[in-house]
Formats: C-alpha cells, structure tokens, sequence
C-alpha cells in the first residue's frame, strides 16, 4: 500500500456529488498493473527517478489493489484485468506467473507480457499453462526510453504476432514514437498487424498515447475508417476534449474503462499545452513543481476526475455507461475462449 494513499472528506464530497449516483454498481477496470517486490528488484532508482510514473506507482499486490477499490470505489464491484509490470529490469517470467495466480481468481483476467527474445513455443506453453487471456507488449522491451523511436516488431516480432493470431487472442499495445497514435510509422504498423493477423483483437491503450486531443485529430485522419478495426482504452486519459472526440468518432463499443493504477492513486489533473501535458498533483513526488499551490488543498483523485469527465461526456446514454464502464471489456478478455468457462 501506498502511505501517500488516503481519501479524504473532500474526495468523499466529491464522490457523492459527482459519482456515487452515476458510476455503475459492477465494472471492469481494463488497464492496472501488478506486482510483487521481488518482481521488481533489478529497477534501478535512476531508472525510477527518471519516469514519473514509476516514482508515483511501480507496486501493486493484488491484495492492495482490493483496498485501493474499495476505498475509491466503495459502492461498485470492480472486476480486473492484470497486467504485469512491462519494465525491461523486471522479471518478467516472475511477474507474469503471478499474473497467473491472480487471474485463478473469480472476476480476474490476467495478461501476460512477451519479450522479442522468449521463444514461441516457450510463450505458448507459459499463455496455456497460465489460462492467460490476451498479451501485453510494451515498447520499454526494445527501448528504455519514453516514446522511444522504436518500431512496433522491435518489441514484439512478427512470429509473436502470428502466434497471437493463431491463438484468437486480444493484445493490448502502448504504441512507441514521439507522434504517438498519428505517428506514420505507427499507422502503417498498426494497419499491417490488421491485415497480417485478424483474428487478433488490437487494443490500444491510453487512446494512442494521445492525452492531447491534436494527437487523435491527426490519427482520425490518417487512419480513416480503419480506426474502427481497433479497441481503445482509456488509462491515464484525462483530457476531456480527448473524451468528446472519441465518443463523437469512435463506435462506443470500442472503448474499455482503464486507470492504470498504481501510478493514478494521487489526488490532481492536469493542464494541457503546446502537444503536451503537466501533471498538478497535491503529492510531494519529487517531479511535482507544485505549480498551483493554492488550488492543491481542492483536488480530488486524478481518478474521480478521469471518471467524472467520462461520465459527463457519456451523459444518460445508460446503455454507452453499460458498454464502456463492463461489456466491452467483458467481451474482449472475459469472453476469450481460453478462459470463457470461468465465472
Ligand atoms: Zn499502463
């Protein structure tokens, strides 16, 4: 458990204001990661330092992602997909058998993270084996840098492409490169693995990367009707015109709930400029240049906010909320065959 996580009177106000009456009593949170600490001991704290994300979050038991719902969310049942930690220093092997475990587990999913080196048969061994229900890649296998300038096949290979193909299975990608969603290269490499391997359903997480809504203008123009051949999901999204652009262009149907916690637990939003995002934060995270010291004592949960701006966008389209917040999820991972007999 994180010792900055606590829910104050504030936040209770603002659940009851905004939430408690419109967010649904079940739903699936499509996009956390967890972890044990022995997961994760090879990440250096240079490498922690360097990333904002991973100072605010790098640990998440399953145990303490209970609380963490409970405690935000304490009139719904949050059903979860697992993803591992996709850091190059992690061990991924480790990580990936915890997944596993947890995804035994009523109302759970697990997904499980491939590195370009593990073998095929070792990957469709360790995905039976686990009852997995789809693959995480994640660019930092290929580069430690953010948004690095890597190609899509650096992290995963065409071979694990074709194996996932083969298995029906859903793979949820973070997309490389500074251009995010729109970059060229990205379009051209999405639209391959569309037409080299359908059977998969490609899932694209944090909508592209694109928290600017500039960014998924551009790609809704560069991907033309093609856009609708993918998933999206909304981890770490904050940004309402992101919101109200994809609820206007996407099929609603293609949209999954997702927080991305551990690294979303803080009280704060965000300001948008210039094609990028600033963090405001109440916490004393080492990045934090506490640019607005006077509205720190107002915020609530990056996460009540992220909630509050997609229910607001979806308004009292019950059977959009229904969609978004449980069924499409449940139709892209709970329904995968392997695991389909499972509650
Ligand atoms: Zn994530």
């Amino acid at each position: 458990m994180y010792a900055y996580f606590h829910r104050t009177p504030l936040d209770e106000a603002f659940y009851a204001e905004h939430l408690k009456e419109r967010i649904p009593p079940v739903l699936i949170d499509a996009h956390a990661h967890y972890n044990l600490p022995e997961h994760v001991t090879n990440v250096s704290p240079e490498a922690i330092a360097g990333d904002w994300a991973l100072e605010c979050g790098l640990l998440m038991s399953y145990e303490d992602s209970r609380v963490y719902y409970q405690t935000l969310f304490p009139d719904t049942d949050v059903h979860q997909i697992v993803l591992p930690w996709p850091l190059r220093d992690a061990d991924t092997v480790e990580n990936n058998r915890y997944v596993a475990e947890i995804a035994r587990l009523p109302h759970v999913r697990g997904l499980m993270t491939v590195r370009p080196e593990f073998s095929i048969s070792e990957i469709e061994k360790t995905f039976a084996q686990g009852n997995f229900s789809g693959f995480k890649p994640y660019p930092y296998m290929a580069s430690a840098v953010k948004g690095a300038e890597v190609s899509i096949f650096d992290f995963m290979p065409r071979e694990q492409f074709a194996l996932a193909n083969r298995l029906h299975a859903p793979v949820l990608m973070h997309l490389p490169r500074a251009g995010r969603l729109p970059a060229p290269e990205n379009v051209k490499e999405v639209r391959e693995i569309l037409d080299s391997y359908p059977n998969i359903k490609l899932v694209i997480a944090h909508f592209g990367r694109c928290f600017n809504v500039e960014y998924f203008e551009t790609a809704l123009e560069s991907f033309g009707t093609d856009i609708h051949r993918v998933w999206f999901d909304t981890a770490a999204v904050l940004n309402p015109a992101v919101y109200r652009l994809a609820f206007a262009s996407l099929d609603y149907h293609r949209i999954l709930f997702g927080t991305d916690f551990p690294i979303l637990l803080w009280h704060g939003k965000r300001e948008w400029s210039g094609g990028t995002y600033h963090n405001l934060c109440r916490e004393n995270f080492s990045w934090n240049r506490h640019t607005h010291p006077e509205d720190e004592p107002n915020y609530t949960f990056f996460v009540y906010e992220q909630l509050n701006t997609i229910l607001n966008v979806i308004g009292g389209q019950e059977t959009v909320r229904q969609a978004v917040f449980f069924e499409n999820a449940k139709s892209v991972y709970f329904d995968y065959t392997k695991g389909g007999e499972r509650v």
